[in-house]
C-alpha cells in the first residue's frame, strides 16, 4: 500500500500510543498507587485523554483519512487496508459528532456521580444518588441526539460497546430466552438444595490459590512471557501492547471461587488480546472487536472449559494435592457439583451460569425506561425489586444489594450490561462450531490439552482483531447472527445432569 495509507496508519498508531500510555497509568492506579495519588493521577489521565481525542478529531486526521481513501478505495473488504479505513472512519465519526463541551460536561458529571454513588451505596440511600443520576441521564439523552440513532436512543449507546446492535434486537434475544431461564431456575429450586458449596468456603491459603490459578491459565495458553497477574479490588484485563497483556484478580482466603474462576475469566480476555495478528500491532485494529465477543472468550475459559467435567477430571487431582486438608476427602463429582451450584442471589457478579442473564435482563429493561424517561427515578428501587422477584423469585433486602449495586450508571455506562449476556450466548455458538470442527476437544481437555480449542479461537476470532464487527464474525463463523437457543440447550443439558 502507498504512502498516503502509511501516513494514516502512523497517525493512528500515535493516537494508540497515547491511549496505551494512559492504560499503564490506569493499571498502576488500580494495582499499586497509594491513595494520595488519586488527584494527581486523575489530572494526568484527563490530559492524556484530551491529547488522544484532539489528535483523533483534528483536521489533519480527517485529511489523512480522505487521502488514504483514494489509495485504498477498491481494496478487498477483508484486507487489512480496507478494514483499517473502515474502523478509522467509524472511530473518527463517533468522536466528532458530540461537541467537546458536552463531552467535558459528561466527564465532570460522571466523576461527581461516581463519588455520590459510592456514598449512597455505603449508606444504602438511593435518594442521595437520585439527583446525580438524573443529571447523567439528562446529559446522555442530549448525547444520543448528537450521536443519532434509527429506532431508539438506546441504540446510540449500545453501538459503543456492541457496534451494530440495537435495542430491538436485544429485546428480541432476551424475550426469546427469558421464559426458559425462569423455568429452568424454578425447576432447579424445586429439586431442593441438593447441591452444597460449603466445601468451597473453607480456608484456602492465598499463595497456593495464586500458584494453582496461574498453573491452570498457563496450561490454557495465557502467555506469561507477554503478561502477568496482579491483585486488584475489581479484577480486569488490560493491554499495553501485544507483548504485555496483564490480568488482575482478587483473593478471598475463605472462598475458593472468586480468584480461581476470576483468573480463568480474565485469562480468556487476555488470550484474545495476545492472539491478534502481529501485523495489526499498534493500530486501532489490534484489540477485541466488541465487548460481547470479548466476554464470549472470558466465559469460554471460565465456564464452558473451567466449570466442565472433563476439565476437572484432569485438574482435580492437582487441586487436591495443593489443598489436601480441604479436599483430600472430597471426590471430583462432589466438587464438580459444588462449583456448578445454582442459587438465585442478589448480586450480579456472584451469579451462577443459569441466573446470570436474568440479572442482565432486569438492568436492560430498566435502562430502556431510563433513557426515554418513561419511569420517574424515585420509582426505580421499586421497579428493580418487582422485576427481580418475577425473574429470580427473590426480593433484595436493601437497595445496596439491589438497584445501587453496580457502578455502571454512575459512570455513564448506559448500554453496557447487555454485552455480558450477549457474551454468554456467543460462547455457546462459537464453542459449538469448534466442537463440530474438532469433536475430540473435550477428550483433550480431560488430558489437560487446550491447544486445539485455543488455536481454533485464535484462527477464527482472535487474529482478526477489529477487522470484522461482531455481527460479521458471528455470521461468518456460524452462518447466523447471535442466537440464544444454543446457550439454553447447553444449560439444560448441564443442569439436567447435575440436578436430575
Ligand atoms: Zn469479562
Amino acid at each position: 500500500m502507498g504512502e498516503k495509507y502509511q501516513a494514516l496508519v502512523e497517525r493512528l498508531k500515535e493516537i494508540r500510543n497515547v491511549d496505551r500510555a494512559a492504560a499503564v497509568l490506569h493499571w498502576d492506579q488500580q494495582v499499586n498507587m497509594p491513595r494520595g495519588g488519586a488527584r494527581g493521577r486523575a489530572a494526568q489521565l484527563a490530559t492524556l485523554s484530551r491529547i488522544a481525542h484532539e489528535l483523533l478529531i483534528s483536521d489533519e486526521t480527517a485529511r489523512l483519512i480522505a487521502d488514504a481513501e483514494t489509495e485504498v478505495g477498491s481494496a478487498d473488504y477483508d484486507s487489512v487496508e480496507a478494514s483499517m479505513l473502515r474502523v478509522a472512519k467509524r472511530d473518527f465519526r463517533k468522536s466528532t459528532c458530540v461537541p467537546s463541551s458536552l463531552v467535558a460536561e459528561l466527564a465532570e458529571a460522571e466523576t461527581l456521580a461516581h463519588e455520590v454513588w459510592a456514598e449512597a451505596r455505603a449508606q444504602d440511600n438511593f435518594g442521595k444518588f437520585l439527583p446525580a443520576l438524573q443529571r447523567i441521564l439528562d446529559l446522555k439523552r442530549r448525547e444520543a441526539e448528537f450521536r443519532g440513532y434509527s429506532e431508539h436512543p438506546y441504540d446510540a449507546f449500545l453501538d459503543d460497546y456492541e457496534p451494530g446492535m440495537t435495542a430491538s434486537r436485544v429485546k428480541k434475544l432476551f424475550d426469546a430466552h427469558k421464559g426458559e431461564l425462569v423455568s429452568l431456575v424454578a425447576a432447579i429450586k424445586e429439586r431442593g438444595d441438593g447441591v452444597s458449596d460449603a466445601l468451597l468456603r473453607q480456608t484456602y491459603d492465598i499463595d497456593k490459590q495464586r500458584a494453582f490459578g496461574e498453573q491452570m491459565v498457563r496450561a490454557y495458553g495465557y502467555d506469561f512471557e507477554r503478561g502477568r497477574q496482579d491483585v486488584a479490588v475489581h479484577p480486569f484485563c488490560i493491554t499495553f501492547s501485544q507483548g504485555d497483556v496483564r490480568i488482575t484478580t482478587r483473593y478471598n482466603s475463605d472462598y475458593l471461587n472468586p480468584a480461581l474462576f476470576g483468573t480463568m475469566h480474565e485469562s480468556g480476555h487476555a488470550m484474545y488480546e495476545q492472539g491478534v495478528d502481529p501485523a495489526l500491532e499498534g493500530t486501532p485494529l489490534s484489540r477485541g472487536t466488541s465487548l460481547g465477543v470479548h466476554e464470549s472468550q472470558s466465559r469460554l475459559w471460565e465456564n464452558f472449559v473451567g466449570r466442565s467435567r472433563p476439565f476437572w477430571t484432569w485438574a482435580y487431582p492437582q487441586l487436591q494435592s495443593t489443598f489436601p486438608d480441604q479436599l483430600g476427602g472430597v471426590d471430583v463429582e462432589t466438587f464438580y457439583r459444588a462449583i456448578n451450584r445454582v442459587a438465585p442471589s442478589f448480586v450480579r457478579v456472584e451469579a451462577d451460569e443459569a441466573t446470570y442473564n436474568l440479572h442482565i435482563m432486569v438492568r436492560f429493561e430498566i435502562e430502556l425506561d431510563l433513557v426515554t424517561g418513561a419511569v420517574p427515578l424515585e420509582k426505580l428501587p421499586q421497579l428493580w425489586n418487582e422485576k427481580f422477584e418475577s425473574y429470580l423469585g427473590i426480593v433484595p433486602p436493601s437497595d445496596k444489594l439491589g438497584v445501587l449495586q453496580d457502578v455502571h450508571w454512575s459512570s455513564g455506562l448506559i448500554g453496557y450490561f447487555p454485552t455480558y449476556a450477549i457474551g454468554n450466548l456467543l460462547t455457546a455458538q462459537f464453542y459449538r462450531q469448534a466442537l463440530a470442527a474438532h469433536p475430540f476437544i473435550p477428550d483433550e481437555i480431560a488430558q489437560g490439552k487446550f491447544d486445539t480449542l485455543r488455536e481454533w479461537m485464535r484462527a477464527n476470532i482472535y487474529q482478526h482483531g477489529r477487522k470484522f464487527t461482531a455481527d460479521e464474525l458471528t455470521q461468518r463463523l456460524t452462518g447466523e447472527p447471535v442466537e440464544c437457543s444454543y446457550f439454553i440447550t447447553y444449560l439444560q443439558e448441564k443442569y439436567r445432569d447435575i440436578y436430575g
